[in-house]
């Protein structure tokens, strides 16, 4: 016989994936996190996930974004359309991908969209993996945010 998985951090059913720091997550709730990271306002986010400016799709978005005033941001902006560019938009993996290179680079609301993005359209469990490592790992979760992830599953 072997081990039984430990349980779900968010659920309490056996879990599929992680760990992710000390949280494991079952094969339901990828999609439940998913879904919750893909909201077009920063106050539906913002106890979670240490982001400054709305996640949502630009496809999703009802209004530009603010003018921007910082030079290197600037430089990031246009990286990052050049990188969304040579996204295939059923490509799920190289969503997450793109998750974890925002990530790295700081960009934690254009992560967090990715990722939500990676999880919306699962192909395949290293998907999974990759999406939950950015959402659930720092720096991303907010301290506490963790526990309000999965208060809000709940509801
Ligand atoms: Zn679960």
């Amino acid at each position: 016989m072997g081990t039984a998985p430990p349980p779900c951090s968010f659920c309490g059913r056996p879990s599929w994936f992680g760990p992710f720091g000390r949280v494991f997550v079952c094969e339901a709730c990828p999609r439940r996190i998913g879904a919750l990271a893909d909201h077009a306002a920063v106050s539906a986010v913002a106890n979670i996930w240490a982001v400054t400016r709305p996640p949502a799709r630009p496809d999703k978005a009802d209004k530009p974004p603010p003018p921007r005033h910082i030079d290197i941001e600037e430089v990031f902006r246009f990286f990052q359309a050049g990188l969304e560019a040579g996204v295939r938009p059923d490509d799920s993996l190289a969503h997450a991908d793109l998750a974890q290179a925002y990530k790295e680079m700081g960009l934690n609301s254009d992560a967090l969209r990715e990722a939500a993005i990676a999880l919306d359209r699962i192909t395949s469990p290293e998907v999974v993996r990759t999406a939950l490592r950015v959402l659930l790992t720092a720096p991303l979760p907010k301290p506490g945010g963790l526990s309000e992830l999965r208060r809000r599953l709940r509801t």
